[in-house]
């Protein structure tokens, strides 16, 4: 059966498929585990696999065609570690069924000629005219070093540049290039004067904000008070109740639509819905008539399944009931542009996600910040 195009609100910020989740290294700071307390390994172990665990590439291009094709909203790729889905060989699978542009953010987990390979002849497909780079490598150094015999970082711009030789282009300038390599910074990671020589004049190369609390601190600038650190800080025993509606189509790796990040990402540090996937394929899919039934006493439940010929992207604006805040990943609340760059043009502030209704204890109050602004999101009608 042919799905329904979906009809995409002004509203919708950022298409994401997670692909797969797992993964090829096992940084410690992994936003894939809520607590990045280092056990990424033990949480998605690659080798286990005795229930289906992700969409065939088959079922991706059915999904993914049900999004129209939109020049300024690529859908992102990402994991874990997508050059790894399917063997390797799925991504090329996708991108030649599907009319979309992709942007894909990996760890440059296979030789550059074999991810070309894979590509089946569709570079096309992750080459849209952007003021940055559609495939954006990222730099772990710990596990690059570990992997690539204590030289991660020239390894990493080799493979980069080599993708010249494969039908993209590669230039220092990020409005230029397809490639571009980003660092996250946390505190532990530094961009040394040997890795400038390695990359001037060849890849760009940023670093980006690391979110999260280390040795204490908590990084970052977020919208709603405690709403990543509340648990991580110790500034309160338990997570508070909210309401909460999302402005990113998120997608996990079996094709369950997601309402925030820590709910896709917990829900397969606690296995992952495969049990329920069963269940639901059983039904055609349709979420909208058995997801109540299929996901009974489970705290994490997903918002629809792509595959679902009901779903809606109506779905997504409805404030559902969280009792999770405080757990909140940083992506999430973090204040940023959306993709008309709002916060740097008009100031306003953009959340990848909208929360009203927090039950705020007034014990907190003396630590939030900005009380008198914060108090907007304790009401049950703030957006
Ligand atoms: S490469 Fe990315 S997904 Fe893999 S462990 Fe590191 S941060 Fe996590
Ligand atoms: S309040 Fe936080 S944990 Fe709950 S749905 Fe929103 S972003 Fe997710």
């Amino acid at each position: 059966m042919i799905l329904s195009q979906l009809q995409l609100p002004d509203s919708l910020n950022y298409v994401g498929v997670f692909l797969t989740l797992e993964c090829n290294l096992g940084c410690s700071y992994c936003i894939n585990d809520p607590e990045q307390t280092g056990q990424r390994g033990a949480l998605f172990p690659i080798k286990v696999k005795q229930q289906r665990n992700s969409l065939t590439p088959a079922e991706w291009v059915k999904a993914l065609n049900r999004i129209p094709y939109r020049l300024d909203l690529p859908i992102t790729l990402q994991g874990g570690e997508p050059m790894l889905y399917w063997k390797g060989r799925g991504l090329g699978m996708i991108l030649s069924e599907t009319p979309h542009y992709f942007d894909l953010l990996t760890n440059f987990a296979l030789k550059p000629e074999v991810f070309a390979s894979n590509l089946n002849g569709q570079q096309a497909k992750l080459q849209r005219d952007a003021p940055y780079p559609s495939i954006r490598i990222s730099y772990h150094a710990d596990e690059m070093n570990r992997t690539w015999h204590g030289d991660g970082f020239t390894e990493l711009v080799n493979r980069c540049t080599a993708l010249a030789d494969h039908g993209f282009k590669v230039s220092p300038s990020k409005a230029e290039s397809d490639v571009g390599i980003y660092m996250v910074a946390h505190p532990q990671n530094r961009v040394t004067t040997e890795m400038e020589a390695v990359y001037a004049g060849r890849v760009p190369f940023e670093t980006k904000e690391f979110l999260g609390v280390d040795e204490g601190v908590l990084h970052g600038h977020y919208l709603y008070p405690f709403s990543t650190d509340l648990i991580a800080s110790g500034i309160h025993p338990q997570t508070l109740s909210c309401e909460c509606r999302t402005t990113e189509l998120l997608l996990d790796p079996l094709g369950f639509v997601w309402g925030c990040h820590y709910y896709l990402y917990q829900s397969w540090v606690e296995g992952g819905p495969v049990r329920q996937f069963e269940a639901l394929e059983a039904q055609g899919f349709r979420f909208s008539e058995w997801g109540v039934k299929i996901f009974k006493g489970h705290k994490l439940v997903p918002v629809g399944h792509i595959l679902d010929p009901e779903f809606s992207m109506a779905d997504l604006e409805v404030f559902r009931s969280c009792y999770h805040y405080g757990r909140c990943i940083g992506c999430d609340t973090k204040v940023k542009n959306n993709r008309f760059q709002s916060y740097y043009d008009k100031g306003i502030a953009h959340t990848s996600v909208n929360i009203r209704n927090i039950q705020m204890p007034e014990s907190l109050f003396d630590k939030i910040d900005n009380l008198e602004q914060a108090r907007q999101f304790f009401k049950p009608s703030a957006s």
